[in-house]
């Protein structure tokens, strides 16, 4: 069920994180981000306001409505989508091209209809979907992180059950039940210099 796509010659590769809500997509970059520097994560522009703690540029690019316009009207983005109904996020396209180009591998944590359009965009991406180890657990660690009110529960949980059902679509799955050990199958995949690799 693992397919390694081929990356363009002396480009780095390209690796798309996607998954059902609280899956643990964002620890999971979180810890790549903290420790393996050479990968490129790409930084969302979104429109939703940022959570406490979270930093412009570094965790998103915190835009208004019509800065969003304005980034699709310039063609500024790889993709974007409204992520549970409410909010849109989009994925600039330069600094990823720019990374590639010089041979920085690159990972992407986006939706699904994200995952989708990159695929159509550039078929050398590697799409991997992380899956919790229960359906249970999925619910368990949606409500348990607390951030979002019981009808933004329900309908995170609608997302995730479509969500669940696209897997076949990827190239890799990875239950996602240790962040240690899915990090570095998610760089494996990226196949960054001086991780270990197991190709
Ligand atoms: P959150 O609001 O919890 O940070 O993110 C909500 C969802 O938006 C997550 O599932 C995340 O993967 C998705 N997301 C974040 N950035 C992007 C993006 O640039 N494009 C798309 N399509 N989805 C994104």
């Amino acid at each position: 069920w693992l397919k390694r796509r081929s990356a363009v010659p002396g480009h780095g590769r390209l690796v798309v994180l996607a998954g059902p809500t609280a899956v643990g997509k964002g620890t999971v970059s979180a810890f790549i981000r903290e420790n393996f520097p050479d990968v490129m994560l790409s930084v969302s522009a979104t429109t939703r306001r940022p959570r406490p703690g979270e930093i412009d540029g570094l965790h998103y690019f915190f835009v208004d409505d019509a800065g969003f316009d304005r980034m699709i009207d310039s063609g500024e983005f790889l993709e974007w989508a409204v992520v549970h109904n409410l909010s849109r996020y989009g994925t600039p396209r330069g600094p990823v091209q720019e990374a590639l180009a010089s041979g920085r591998s690159v990972l992407l944590e986006i939706d699904l209809d994200g995952a989708r359009q990159v695929r159509a965009a550039m078929p050398e991406a590697t799409l991997v979907f992380l899956l919790p180890p229960t359906w249970e657990e999925l619910v368990r660690r949606l409500v348990g992180r607390g951030t979002e009110s019981p009808e933004e529960q329900a309908r995170r949980l609608e997302t995730a059950r479509v969500e669940l059902a696209a897997q076949d679509e990827f190239d890799a799955l990875v239950v996602n039940d240790d962040v240690r050990r899915t990090a570095a199958e998610v760089v494996d995949l990226l196949a960054v210099p001086g991780a270990p690799s197991r190709a």
